[in-house]
């Protein structure tokens, strides 16, 4: 397939290398020369423009940094809408961005005679470069099935999670529902050590009883019980607090828009802002036990 790819980031760029590895012929643009230079290396075509990529694309995938590009992306002149009148691609925006954007541009894209899905992923650079990514992915049937082949180049996981918008809603709630659940694990074994009791015990404890979870077994914020955990190695992400910092962003607009209690969630925010602007924002999320241990009780966010 003629493949477009526009966003050479962090994570276009490698899953770019994966459609190619697919054997997909695949146009890449970025803004940054740079990236761009990247994907000829892996032996993609660089396209001069978003209009230059999409030329031929039957599928346009675009790995943007926030609703506000993808939109001009899009929608702008020049853009892709304006780019494949009189044909029809397959459109597929797998960048994190808020819910009501993408089913706008869903809506704009229907009455222009496209089919634009969102199709946001879990996995972080690593997913992308193994190409073991989780879509998550919102939009209609008929665009999901053909999607699904192009997907399973760059995933593991494919998931249809129901109409336009809930690809972001899905992402929006896990990722909230995880940073709620990380900063719960930091205090919890932040008071262990303050009560003198040993680290290892309260994991081997925790970790078969009822305060499990994928944060403690597979990213413990302490230091010493996961091996593997971003915690061993000084907090190197990972999943940075920047990037965590905006899905909790996304996930409170979300819960104005629909008008939904959200007090942890909330709070999380204002813990994962507070931790951004005290130099953690390049850290792992799962640094919120090292931030925490500084902090005197009477001083919580
Ligand atoms: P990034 O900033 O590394 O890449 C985005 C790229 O888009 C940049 O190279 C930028 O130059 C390019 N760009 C911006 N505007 C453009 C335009 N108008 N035309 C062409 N190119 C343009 O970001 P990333 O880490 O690759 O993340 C991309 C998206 O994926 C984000 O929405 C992010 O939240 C999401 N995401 C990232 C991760 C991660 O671990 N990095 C994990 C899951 C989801």
């Amino acid at each position: 397939m003629n493949i477009a790819v526009i966003g050479l980031g962090n994570m276009g760029l490698p899953m770019a290398a994966n459609l190619l590895r697919a054997g997909h012929s695949v146009a890449g643009y970025d803004l940054v020369a740079e990236n761009r230079a990247r994907h000829a290396a892996n032996g993609g075509r660089v396209a001069t423009s978003v209009a230059d990529a999409v030329g031929d694309a039957d599928v346009v995938l675009t790995m943007l940094p926030a609703g506000q590009h993808v939109e001009a992306v899009c929608m702008g002149q020049g853009g892709v809408f304006d780019a494949v009148k009189g044909r029809s691609p397959l459109l597929i925006d797998s960048s994190t961005i808020d819910v009501d954007t993408v089913r706008k541009l869903a809506a704009e894209a229907r009455i222009a005679g496209l089919d634009l899905l969102d199709a946001p992923v879990s996995g972080g650079v690593g997913g992308a470069t193994a190409g073991t990514l989780t879509f998550m992915v919102g939009g209609t049937a008929a665009g999901f099935a053909r999607a699904e082949p192009v997907l399973k180049a760059m995933g593991k996981a494919i998931i249809h999670a129901g109409a336009s918008g809930a690809g972001q809603a899905a992402k929006a709630c896990n990722n909230m529902m995880l940073a709620i659940n990380m900063i719960g694990v930091a205090e919890g074994f932040l008071l262990a050590d303050r009560l003198g009791l040993d680290r290892q015990k309260l994991f081997d404890i925790a970790s078969t009883a009822t305060s499990q979870s994928w944060a403690m077994t597979s990213y413990c914020p302490a230091p010493g019980p996961v091996p593997a955990a971003p915690s061993n190695r000084d907090y190197a992400p990972g999943f940075a607090t920047a990037l965590m910092l905006k899905d909790l962003t996304l996930a409170q607009g979300a819960a104005a828009s629909a008008g939904s209690p959200t007090p942890l969630g909330a709070h999380a925010r204002r813990i994962y802002a507070a931790m951004a602007e005290q130099g953690e924002a390049g850290q792992d999320f799962s640094v919120v036990f090292r931030w925490l241990a500084t902090k005197p009780r009477d001083e919580a966010v």
